[in-house]
């Protein structure tokens, strides 16, 4: 699902999600592995302050295994827990049932104090679109869960997936908008396919991603399309266009071809697994 944000959206997502968010024990946030930074909207730190959090960082199939565990310790830093995954596999859920129970440890313990026993932990699914909410939701949950239908104080037409007799899930996600007021992040989220491509220069968009391939991922072009690294980015998309015979009806190099091309394989991980952006990087 792509989406485009205008200021009306954003400021009912933010209401909803003020709302929802006092119904529920824990945040489960949805990242993309690939960008985990640009893929997130700080306001939820803001919003989600007093629950326990888990951050998902989601399509880890497609993201650098070394820089998973980079953010892994980054966000472990901020206080959340963290999980791995691949939405789309049935693999990873039991570990995020021992995760999130593990994140509500305390709030269990706190209910038992006052005598409040098999209350279940409710969580919610919050993250900007795209990043697998809908998926994670469907594997997690699983169409054999009966919804609990709507309780007293609950808006209309909320449901509950209870997914064992202690943890229950808003049936909805939550969507936040992604912020790209920042080039880089506009740029990154774009690279993931986050951002509707007709609205970008799919030419200029591949030339970055050959900025980024060259400097942190030495070797990946070259063992994929036979370029030559050192040449400059133009030069690199005009070998792929050759290599790869990108024409154009006039028989010339077709580069936005070739730019297509080279983003598409991206997406679709046949360059192999890469993350964009590092903590490294953001600490410095
Ligand atoms: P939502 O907008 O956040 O609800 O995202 P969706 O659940 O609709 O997923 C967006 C796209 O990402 C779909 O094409 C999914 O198949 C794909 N997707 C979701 N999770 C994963 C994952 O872990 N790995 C990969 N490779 N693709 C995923």
């Amino acid at each position: 699902m792509q989406f485009q944000w205008y200021p009306g959206h954003m400021t009912k997502a933010k209401r909803q999600m003020q709302e929802d968010i006092k119904l529920i024990d824990l945040v489960i946030e949805l990242v993309d592995a690939r960008i985990p930074l640009s893929s997130r909207n700080p306001d939820i730190d803001e919003l989600g302050k007093n629950k326990a959090r888990l951050i998902i960082m989601n399509k880890s199939d497609l993201s650098d295994e070394n820089q998973n565990k980079e953010w892994a310790a980054y966000f472990k830093k901020m206080g959340c827990y963290v999980v791995g995954l691949d939405a789309r596999t049935k693999a990873g859920m039991k570990t995020v049932t021992n995760v999130v129970m593990e994140a509500c440890k305390e709030k269990i313990e706190r209910d038992r104090r006052r005598g409040i026993l098999n209350r279940p932990v409710r969580a919610m699914v919050v993250g900007i679109p795209n990043v697998g909410k809908s998926t994670f939701i469907n594997s997690y949950a699983g169409k054999a869960c009966a919804k609990t239908g709507n309780k007293p104080g609950v808006t209309k037409g909320k449901q509950w997936i209870r997914l064992n007799k202690n943890l229950e899930l808003l049936d909805t996600p939550g969507i936040l908008w992604p912020k790209f007021e920042d080039q880089m992040v506009g740029l990154r989220l774009a690279l993931i396919g986050a951002i509707k491509d007709e609205i970008l220069n799919i030419d200029e968009l591949s030339l970055e991603l050959i900025k980024v391939l060259t400097r942190d991922y030495a070797g990946i072009l070259t063992d994929r399309y036979g370029v030559d690294e050192t040449q400059t980015p133009v030069k690199i998309l005009e070998q792929i266009a050759e290599n790869r015979k990108c024409i154009s009806k006039g028989n010339e190099l077709d580069y936005s071809k070739a730019a297509a091309l080279l983003i598409d394989e991206f997406r679709g991980g046949k360059l192999g697994k890469i993350t964009l952006e590092w903590p490294q990087v953001q600490a410095e």
